[in-house]
C-alpha cells in the first residue's frame, strides 16, 4: 500500500534542517556523485555528539567547494587552494571545534598541495574530504594530479601524459592518522567513515572517488554519471587496513577502497602546549654534541 505524502512533506527534504534552502537550487550537474557525497557529509554531521554551532565546513574552490555555500553551519568558501590553511587558522583559535574541509582534488592537492601535506605533517585536528573525480570540473575540465594516465582532459586532448598521485599514501607518509577512500557509491561506509575521521584527533582524511560526467565523462566516452558510477563501484575491491602506497587506483584492473590508517599520535596542540609548559628536554641534548662543538 503506497503512503500519500503531503505536499509540504514531499517537498520537504529530510537534510532540510541543515541545508541553506535559499541557496537550492544547487549548481551541480545532472549525474555529478557531489550531490550525494554532500548528502553523506550531512548524515554524518547530525550523528555526531558535538553541538551544530561548533561545527565548521571549509571549502576551496570548485564544484566540491560549493559545500560550503550550502550547509546550513558556519561555512566558509575560501579561495582556490587554500581551505586548509584557513581551516587551520580556525582550529587554532577554536580548538574545541570539529572542522571539516570539503573540496576537490584539484584545489586540495594541487593548488593546495603544499598545504596538504604539511597539515598532516603537523597533524592539525582537521578532517579533510576531497572529492576525486579527476579532473577540474568546474574551471574547465583541466587535467589535474589525479587524472590517469592516458585519459583525456582539455589540457591533455590526446591523453594524460603524467602519472597521477596516490592521495591516500600521500596523506599517510605525510602523518595523516586516518585515511580512507570510497566510491560515491559506498554511502553507508563513506558516512561511517566521515564520522570516525571527524570523531579522530589529528589529520583526517577522507578520499571518494566521484563521476563528473560532465567534464571527465564526456571527453572519455564514459557515458552518463550512472553508468560511470557503477563502473567506478563495480572496479572496486575493499581491502581494510593495508599499506596505502599498495592501495592503487588501476582503471584496468582494479580501484583499491577502504579504511587504511587508523593509528594515534600527538597533534599540533598537544605539542605546542608540551612546549608552551617547557616539558621538552633541551635539544639538542647536550652529552650528543660532538667534543669541541660548545652551546
Ligand atoms: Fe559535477 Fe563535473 Fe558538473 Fe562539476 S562539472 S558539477 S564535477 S558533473
Amino acid at each position: 500500500m503506497s503512503v500519500r505524502k503531503s505536499k509540504k512533506e514531499s517537498d520537504s527534504h529530510p537534510h532540510q534542517d541543515l541545508l541553506r534552502m535559499d541557496r537550492i537550487p544547487h549548481i551541480w550537474c545532472a549525474g555529478c556523485g557531489i550531490g550525494t557525497v554532500f548528502g553523506c557529509v550531512l548524515s554524518a554531521i547530525k550523528k555526531l555528539d558535538h553541538s551544530l554551532d561548533d561545527i565548521a565546513v571549509v571549502s576551496g574552490i570548485g564544484c566540491t567547494g560549493r559545500m560550503a555555500g550550502y550547509v546550513k553551519l558556519d561555512s566558509y568558501h575560501t579561495t582556490h587552494g587554500r581551505a586548509i590553511p584557513f581551516a587551520t587558522g580556525l582550529k587554532l583559535a577554536r580548538p574545541g571545534s570539529k572542522v571539516l574541509v570539503c573540496s576537490g582534488d584539484g584545489d586540495l592537492l594541487a593548488i593546495g598541495g603544499n598545504h596538504f601535506i604539511h597539515a598532516a605533517r603537523r597533524n592539525i585536528d582537521i578532517t579533510v574530504l576531497c572529492v576525486n573525480n579527476f579532473i577540474y570540473g568546474m574551471t574547465g575540465g583541466q587535467l589535474a594530479p589525479s587524472t590517469p594516465f592516458g585519459a583525456k582532459t582539455t589540457t591533455s586532448p590526446i591523453g594524460c601524459p603524467e602519472e597521477p598521485f596516490n592521495f591516500c599514501h600521500m596523506a599517510a607518509a605525510s602523518g595523516a592518522v586516518y585515511v580512507a577512500r570510497w566510491t560515491s557509491l559506498h554511502l553507508r561506509r563513506l558516512t561511517e567513515s566521515l564520522g570516525e575521521a571527524m570523531q579522530k584527533r589529528g589529520f583526517s582524511f577522507v578520499e571518494v572517488l566521484s563521476p563528473c560526467p560532465t567534464s571527465f565523462g564526456r571527453r572519455n566516452k564514459m557515458g552518463k554519471g550512472l553508468d560511470i558510477i557503477q563502473y567506478y563501484h563495480s572496479q572496486s575491491v575493499i581491502r581494510n587496513d593495508i599499506d596505502p602506497k599498495e592501495a592503487t587506483l588501476d582503471f584496468n584492473g582494479k580501484l583499491v577502497v577502504g579504511k587504511f590508517v587508523d593509528i594515534e599520535r600527538p597533534t599540533f596542540l598537544d605539542r605546542y602546549d608540551r612546549i608552551g609548559r617547557r616539558e621538552v628536554e633541551p635539544w639538542p641534548a647536550k652529552d650528543k654534541m660532538a667534543p669541541g662543538k660548545k652551546a
